[in-house]
């Protein structure tokens, strides 16, 4: 079945492959179709690797290779542990032990996340518990709280958002990982911020001659540690944003669809009726600020799959997913 227009003007996939919307044929044929969709919403390739590889790779060996090959505390814990000079080794041998182990994890929560399945919702198969109609783009009969992604175009479970970084969609089954990758990216930033920081620190107050000793032999170093800066600074915003928003969703059993979305959302729409909003904007609340303080005032937007922080927390971290979600209270709106 072609897009219709408006479905075009919200997706990147100008033109759907005729080939995917053709019925299920053959042995293994739903997972090729989700593979192939999946390539499109990735986009263009480099030498055969996905360009968000590529970043990945780039920023983080970019940013190794910067506090490694420059003056810096952690290039002083390496050499220090490598050339076991006898001052302070076994300090210096933690410090590059953590550091290993720190990237290592980031690169497999990176792989884990890139070939998860977030929740496709297989064309076929009926979910357990209240199912939604047949979804009018890809065919799947969708559980309760699953949605078209349409940058995949393939229904997610408990569809939260298609992330660029991951290049994927984070739904029902991945959303735990994306998590902790928000948490190890903000302390990789964190601690390559801390050694720029102080790496540059002497440059900017520091007496007259390790001004003269910055700024001249070693100037190069020094414009590096301020790029460095700049860049990690918005990086350290975005994950330590997505770190906050992330654990106010788990806690809350919300997604970030129905966060942003709100009324718009179809199952959300009976509760919406009944919230008042905050006062002076009939609605949702707008921004993350106007939902704290709502929130903090009592008057938090309708969440209907939460069950309580403990209960939230052990869906979104423990339980087998995906998990069969039915609304706490209120009218069961079962259509798409
Ligand atoms: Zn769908």
């Amino acid at each position: 079945m072609p897009l219709s227009d408006s479905t075009s003007r919200l997706s990147p996939i100008r033109e759907r492959d005729p080939a995917l919307d053709r019925p299920p044929a053959g042995p293994g044929y739903e997972e090729r179709r989700v593979v192939d969709v999946l390539r499109q919403a990735r986009g263009c390739q480099i030498c055969g690797v996905d360009r968000t590889i590529w970043i990945f790779a780039l920023a983080h060996g970019g940013g190794m290779a910067l506090m490694l090959l420059t003056e810096t505390d952690i290039r002083r814990s390496v050499t220090g542990a490598l050339h076991a000079n006898g001052v302070n080794t076994l300090s210096d041998w933690a410090v590059t032990l953590v550091l290993v182990a720190a990237i290592a994890a980031q690169c497999y929560l990176f792989a884990r996340l890139y070939r998860s399945d977030p929740g496709w919702v297989r064309i076929g198969t009926l979910p357990e518990g209240p199912a939604r109609q047949k979804c009018e783009y890809c065919g799947c009969t969708p559980p309760q709280r699953s949605r078209h992604d349409f940058h995949t175009g393939q229904c997610v479970a408990k569809f939260d958002h298609f992330c660029p970084i991951i290049a994927t969609s984070v739904g029902d089954c991945n959303h735990f990982m994306f998590w902790l990758y928000c948490v190890m990216e903000t302390f990789l930033v964190l601690w390559a911020l801390g050694l720029a920081l102080d790496a540059i620190f002497p440059c900017l107050f520091g007496d007259a001659v390790s001004k003269a000793v910055c700024w001249g032999a070693k100037a190069w170093q020094s414009w590096l540690h301020v790029l460095a800066v700049m860049l990690l600074v918005p990086c350290l915003n975005v994950f330590g944003g997505l770190i906050i928003a992330h654990s106010y969703l788990a806690a809350t059993g919300q997604t970030s669809y129905e966060i942003i979305k709100g009324a718009k959302v179809p199952y959300l729409q009976e509760h919406y009726r009944r919230y008042a909003g905050p006062r002076g904007f009939p609605g949702r609340p707008r921004g993350v600020l106007m939902l704290a303080r709502e929130t903090l005032r009592g008057n938090a937007p309708p969440a209907p799959y939460s069950r309580g922080l403990a209960e939230n927390l052990n869906r979104f971290i423990y339980s087998p997913k995906p998990v069969s979600y039915t609304q706490t209270d209120g009218p069961l709106n079962s259509h798409v």
